[in-house]
């Protein structure tokens, strides 16, 4: 499938998700979560042991989605859960856990195409770190990719090294940029995520990051607000020293998202803006806001600003 996207949505000032769907499938698709029974290297030993200083999986991985289960029955299950609100609609297999590439080639490959002969799979995401793909996983990626859609989310989260490293990221920005081309000059859909509001980052800089990644061939983008989260070394850290965590009020928050949104390139898609950790596992901040709602407030916001999205954007 080819990565050329040229349509434009004209519903919004931005080019969101929907906008992304319509354009490649011609209709909404729902991305379906699953285990794919991977580890992570930042927390095996491969690369590090203590993980991300953020992060504790159980706050982004659905309840349907039990790597015991196996691949085609947790599918089973997705959409058992999601044809309820929506019947009939297609699926991508979002292998969201842990490092979706952290695995020999014949693993990779058994796993992905178990989940590409479900009937109701048009294709799959793989959430993984810059450092964890391949010459040889991209190149497989990048064959499937001329006949199903495969697309691959990098986690970027900073553009500064010494903020990835203070988050015990364990890779650098320039791992990130050449994971980004590599997987994008094989004809392989591409999306990097940043999180903003990490200790040690400016507004300032969150926004330059932003602009900078748009420079990269990626065709997706994915922002969130730094939440900190029980069972992580940030919640002990937040803790111990609180005033080295600029969390944002929600207010604050629209308004830096509206300073990247007018600043990146325009024909980027942007995915989403917010993460809803379970309550029970999330110290701050707490929006209790969804994605959808918060997508709504931007698109008021960015009105009442009079701004779009590439409005300041400098092709250089
Ligand atoms: S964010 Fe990803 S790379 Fe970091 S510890 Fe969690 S699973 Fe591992």
């Amino acid at each position: 499938m080819k990565s050329n996207v040229t349509t434009r949505s004209n519903e919004r000032r931005y080019r969101d998700h929907a906008a992304f769907s319509r354009a490649i499938f011609g209709e909404r698709v729902q991305k379906l979560s699953i285990d794919g029974g991977f580890s992570c290297p930042n927390r095996d030993g491969t690369i590090g042991t203590g993980g991300c200083s953020f992060c504790n999986n159980h706050a982004f991985v659905p309840e349907y989605c039990r790597r015991e289960s196996g691949i085609t029955r947790q599918i089973e299950e997705g959409i058992r859960f999601f044809e309820r609100k929506y019947s009939g609609q297609k699926y991508l297999a979002y292998f969201q856990a842990y490092s979706g590439t952290h695995a020999p080639l014949e693993v990779l490959r058994e796993r992905y195409e178990e989940a590409l002969a479900h009937p109701r799979v048009i294709g799959i995401v793989i959430a993984t770190r810059p450092d964890t793909v391949t010459c040889e996983t991209l190149d497989y990626l990048g064959t499937l990719a001329r006949e199903r859609y495969v697309c691959i989310e990098f986690g970027v989260e900073s553009t500064r090294d010494d903020v990835l490293a203070r988050i015990n990221r364990g890779h650098g920005v320039a791992e990130a940029e050449i994971a980004c081309r590599e997987s994008a000059r094989r004809g392989i859909f591409t999306g990097a995520h940043l999180i903003l509001g990490l200790p040690g980052e400016s507004r300032r800089e969150m926004v330059e990051g932003a602009v900078q990644v748009s420079r990269w061939p990626v065709h997706l983008l994915k922002l969130h607000q730094l939440q900190v989260v029980e069972g992580t070394r940030m919640a002990e850290e937040y803790r111990a020293r609180p005033g080295d965590f600029p969390l944002h009020a929600l207010d604050e928050y629209l308004d830096l998202v509206v300073d990247i949104v007018e600043h990146i390139r325009p024909d980027l898609y942007l995915e989403r803006f917010v993460n809803q950790t379970p309550a029970e596992l999330l110290i701050a901040p707490r929006w209790g806001v969804k994605n959808f709602e918060f997508a709504m407030m931007l698109e008021r916001r960015l009105k009442e600003r009079g701004t779009w999205q590439g409005k300041y954007y400098e092709d250089k």
